[in-house]
This record gives C-alpha cells, sequence and structure tokens, in this order.
C-alpha cells in the first residue's frame, strides 16, 4: 500500500458559510443587532476530525471489509457500492483515518467518507456525526462585532 497518497484532498475544508447580503454590506445601518442577526455560525472541521476515529466512522456506516492488515482495511467500495463484498477495491487507513478506492477513484478523510456515504455536504455531515456520536458539535463563533469598523 505505497502509491498514491489522498493527502492532497486532505484539509481543504473551509469552513460552510453562507453568504448573507450583510456581511458584506458596508453601511453604518447595521448595528450590533443586525450584525447578531447575519450571524451565521462555521464549524471547526479540524476538531471534528480530531475527535471521531476513522473505526466509528465505519462502524456508523455498517462498514464490512474483506481484510485488515495492520491498520490497512480493504473491501469493497461503499461509495460506488462495489457488486461483490469480497471485492478490494477500497482501501482505509485506519491510524491515518483516510481513504481512496482504487476503482472509482475517491479518496479523503474520514469525514469526507461520511459525507459521502450518507450523502450529504460536509458540513450538514459533520453535524450529524457529532449527533450521533452524542459529541458536541465544534461550532466557530465569527467575530463579526470586532471586524466591524463601528
Ligand atoms: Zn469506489
Amino acid at each position: 500500500m505505497k502509491g498514491a497518497q489522498p493527502n492532497e484532498l486532505l484539509g481543504q475544508h473551509m469552513p460552510f458559510i453562507p453568504r448573507t447580503e450583510e456581511f458584506t454590506g458596508s453601511s453604518s445601518l447595521f448595528r450590533a443587532t443586525a450584525w447578531s442577526e447575519a450571524f451565521v455560525p462555521g464549524i471547526d472541521f479540524r476538531a471534528v476530525r480530531e475527535g471521531v476515529s476513522m473505526s466509528e466512522i465505519l462502524e456508523l456506516i455498517g462498514y464490512t471489509p474483506s481484510g485488515i492488515r495492520d491498520d490497512v482495511m480493504r473491501g469493497p467500495c461503499p461509495i460506488h457500492r462495489s457488486k461483490s463484498s469480497k471485492s478490494r477495491s477500497f482501501a482505509v487507513n485506519l491510524k491515518r483515518k483516510v481513504f481512496h478506492c482504487f476503482t472509482c477513484g475517491v479518496a479523503g478523510n474520514h469525514l469526507d467518507l461520511y459525507a459521502a456515504v450518507s450523502q450529504k455536504r460536509v458540513f450538514e455531515a459533520a453535524i450529524d456525526l457529532c449527533v450521533k456520536l452524542h459529541r458536541q458539535v465544534p461550532w466557530l463563533q465569527l467575530n463579526v462585532e470586532r471586524d466591524c469598523p463601528h
């Protein structure tokens, strides 16, 4: 299991922040109340990734590997859904919390895997995971008032 590493895909999830007119408004009409109404939370995806193990994700999606050696599991791909349960096209590194499918080419970290299998956006998948695993959602506080020039 040397070969291609899916590292390029890792850690690129920016916090999902919906665009709102309020954030771009430079008008001083937006007072503190307006700013707090415009508050849109983000999630600390790094905290979610660090707080959840790959095994927990595999358990949640009900994954059955066809083989395991050291930290690497091989088995059918839960994303493109390998036809054979004996397939070994999908590889998971439990320690590094990454996966890669040699057939469909999808790769990423364990949060990406959960999002892909549950067909959610990463933002929704992260919340869903925290709820299912009884973890606190690590909301990012956007300190918009400090950035406000007034
Ligand atoms: Zn696949």
